[in-house]
């Protein structure tokens, strides 16, 4: 099969037309990231599953994109195919017992509002949390002490040949940033979660609080959130402080005024920009505290995900 023919099948079975050699800074919080050679939007079971039997039987790369704010796509961009789950399955169907059934593509803090307006609670943790629910359960996000791993019941996921299974809470592993769905190629496609009953005027105002305290704490330029893992009992923001790196610019990366462990990009940062700042940070955090900074935002290169940064 010739290079142009898989694009053009895949082109076929979509509803929404995808997009061809697409920079990836139109579709990440940074506004950084070179081109995705095909970008598509699946908004269905069987158009993602179309999609994946031509790019399988094409050997093209896939690589999975939610609302990308957990993301650095590098300079050369994403060889091959980028499915991007945002319009993926947008459903909230609130079961009975505080189960919440949701799709992947649902952004996660229109799933808490949802949610508090119901009167249910689990949720208020994910208020100024960026993104969609199959990159939050990915990442197992959180804040506050809470994480979305703790809700999980159940959640159904595809694996690149299009094969679906449901997996139950005590098959699957999140721990802090991470899940099981790192260690895998699979996509999810439905969660479950478990909430519980509570007052909505409570809800609302644990709501507020949170907001109150990020509108305080986080910059408004575009980031990608927190850059660096937390090393255990050292916030990396307070480290990165400590280390009186606050402020510094490479290109048009800065490390945050606001908050020690936000990258921003003050207009036109190159992923080259902030990947230098990144080394520069590490290092100057290991020479004035001894301490060792691993990155929580994801590095994607040509290949994917790049391992071990
Ligand atoms: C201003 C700001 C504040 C933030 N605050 C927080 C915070 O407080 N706590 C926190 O944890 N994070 C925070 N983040 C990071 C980010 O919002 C979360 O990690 C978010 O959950 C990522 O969701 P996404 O849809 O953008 O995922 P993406 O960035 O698009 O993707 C992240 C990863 O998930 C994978 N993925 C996406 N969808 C699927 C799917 N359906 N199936 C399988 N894999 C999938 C992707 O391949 C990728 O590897 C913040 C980010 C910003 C910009």
């Amino acid at each position: 099969m010739r290079t142009m023919d898989w694009k053009g099948k895949i082109t076929q079975i979509l509803s929404t037309p995808p997009l061809f050699d697409e920079p990836m800074r139109f579709h990440t919080s940074l506004r950084i990231g070179g081109p995705a050679d095909m970008l598509v939007f699946p908004s269905s079971r069987e158009e993602l599953k179309g999609v994946l039997a031509i790019a399988h039987s094409a050997g093209v790369p896939i690589f999975l994109v939610g609302q990308g704010t957990n993301l650095l796509v590098k300079d050369e961009g994403i060889k091959g195919l980028v499915v991007n789950l945002a319009r993926f399955n947008p459903e909230i169907r609130f079961l009975s017992n505080h189960i919440v059934k949701v799709g992947p593509g649902v952004p996660v803090v229109k799933l808490a509002r949802e949610a508090m307006n119901r009167g249910l609670g689990g949720l208020e943790f994910a208020i100024g949390i960026p993104g969609s629910l199959g990159g939050a359960l990915y990442m197992n996000a959180g804040a506050y002490g809470f994480s979305i791993g703790d809700l999980v019941r159940e959640v159904a996921t595809m694996d690149f040949l299009g094969n679906e299974r449901i997996r139950a809470k005590d098959e699957l592993h999140f721990f802090y940033r991470k899940s099981t769905f790192q260690d895998e190629e699979s996509i999810i496609v439905e969660v479950r979660l478990a909430l519980h009953a509570a007052s909505p005027e409570e809800l609302q105002m644990k709501a507020a609080q949170i907001q109150k305290i990020r509108r305080s704490k986080q910059p408004q330029k575009p980031s990608a959130g927190s850059v660096f893992r937390n090393p255990p009992g050292n916030p990396a923001g307070l480290l990165i402080e400590k280390a009186g790196v606050k402020g510094h610019v490479i290109g048009g990366a800065q490390v945050s005024t606001l908050h020690g462990n936000f990258i921003v990009n003050t207009g036109g940062a190159t992923a080259e920009d902030v990947l230098n700042l990144v080394e520069w940070v590490r290092n100057r955090v290991r020479e004035t505290q001894g301490m060792e900074l691993e990155l929580e935002i994801k590095v994607v290169g040509r290949n994917g995900i790049e391992r071990g940064r």
